[in-house]
């Protein structure tokens, strides 16, 4: 790994406000609710979105430059609401059109970044950031441990003081704890979002007032059913709670098929190069000497579990953001929030459900429905351009043919230019 301080270096520029933008004859797709606006006007300045209209009614400003969106659909940039990152991921998320991420393990490097790049300092998507999670025993990663109620107590006053986002709850955490960390959150004024750790279940979790819950996987395995009338009831209790599900369908659908063929073809694919060697060889690792009987087991489970459980969530109205859990197996940053899509597409979402997911829910979810999720005046100049109609068919974001991120306006050879940057960065790193 090189150090984050000379990625934050290579991204940097001077903040230079950009010149006023007209994005013309636009077919916009706001996500404010399902419909399109054709023929429709978008003005940008100073990052903002300053004015949305018809083009027969635009007035447009004699120094902006003028982009023909004839053909092109507009939607707002796309949030990934689940991440473990750092400034190398920045450029492939923004040429995936991800102009948004939620930090889900964040660092005092986290906050920096969040900083820089809402300063304008450097090129990548606005960050929410939650502190390190919060877990009641030993983990792989980097974590918080909260072994006793003042623990837990201590570490969310803490990451309040530091200007987290949210505080991250993680697996282990006793009941006392738990329970310890949501009145500290309260009284912080934090919100605090997460695992539904064993200890506490999913009742309380649902009565605490968490604010979202991670992984489709921990619902159901809390659940322990299969059966759909289960599955109905507990998608109702989790409507009445108020808590959104972030389900990582895409991640859990390939860690369910490792050792297969597809996570192999996967593995293959040229977009891993963008990856550090060493997390591909743990990709790699997990597919070896996996007998094919058990590969079918695990893919039955996904699909009559966790996918089947979303499907659950949905009926009951339960609101759900997209997030990959990257840098999970083949969870490629960027990249894999259309992986995500199309797992929830395959759920049983429609194109607009799921494309809600990484728009709208994850502004409503955020507080920040002014801020970013819907084409709105007022709202980030944050937006995907695409060539064909993504709520027919969720692939057409795959590769956005532009992105605006803060006012920027970034063409495909640009965005092809920061991926092009970002491999030769990895390749450096691993000489
Ligand atoms: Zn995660």
């Amino acid at each position: 790994m090189i150090p984050v301080s000379l990625l934050i270096l290579a991204l940097t520029r001077p903040p230079a406000p950009a010149p006023p933008l007209a994005i013309v004859h636009a077919t916009v797709v706001p996500m404010d609710a399902e419909r399109t606006l054709e023929r429709y006007t978008i003005l940008v300045q100073d990052g903002r979105i300053a004015w949305l209209g018809p083009d027969s009614s635009a007035e447009i400003p004699s120094e902006a430059r003028v982009i023909d969106a004839t053909a092109k659909w507009v939607l707002p940039g796309l949030a990934d609401m689940h991440v473990h990152s750092g400034a190398g991921d920045f450029p492939a998320f923004v040429a995936n059109g991800v102009t948004t991420i939620r930090e889900m393990n964040g660092a005092g490097e986290h906050l920096e970044l969040r900083n820089a790049v809402r300063e304008g300092r450097v090129l990548g998507p606005s960050m929410i950031v939650t502190g390190p999670l919060i877990a009641g025993e030993e983990q792989r990663w980097r974590h918080a441990m909260a072994r006793t109620p003042d623990d837990g107590r201590a570490l969310v006053a803490e990451q309040a003081r530091l200007g987290f986002d949210a505080v991250k709850i993680y697996d282990g955490l006793t009941r006392e704890t738990y329970d310890a960390i949501v009145e500290a959150s309260a009284a912080a004024g934090i919100q605090f979002v997460g695992h539904v750790p064993r200890g506490v279940g999913l009742e309380r979790v649902l009565e605490s007032g968490q604010r979202s819950i991670e992984h489709a996987g921990q619902i159901a395995h809390a659940v322990a059913s299969t059966d759909s009338a289960a599955l109905a009831e507990v998608g109702r209790r989790i409507a009445r709670s108020g808590a959104w599900v972030t389900p990582t369908l895409a991640s859990e659908e390939a860690l369910s098929r490792r050792g297969t063929p597809w996570f192999a073809e996967r593995l293959a694919r040229p977009e891993v190069m963008l990856v550090d060697p060493g997390l591909v060889d743990w990709w790699r690792s997990l597919g070896e000497g996996m007998p094919e009987t058990a590969a079918a087991e695990r893919r039955r489970a996904y699909r009559e579990g966790t996918a089947a459980l979303v499907r659950a969530l949905l009926d009951a109205g339960v609101p759900l953001l997209a997030g990959t859990d990257t840098p999970n197996p083949l969870m490629i940053p960027g990249f894999s929030l259309h992986e995500e899509l199309a797992a929830l597409v395959a759920a049983g979402l429609t194109p607009y459900e799921a494309i809600r997911g990484a728009t709208a829910e994850a502004g409503r979810f955020a507080d920040m429905e002014a801020e970013f999720g819907t084409i709105r005046v007022g709202a980030r100049a944050d937006l995907v351009l695409t060539d064909a109609d993504p709520l027919a068919d969720v692939s057409s974001l795959a590769r956005p043919t532009a992105v605006v991120l803060r006012g920027e306006w970034l063409p495909r050879e640009r965005l092809d230019g920061l991926l092009g940057e970002a491999l030769a960065e990895v390749g450096a790193e691993s000489r």
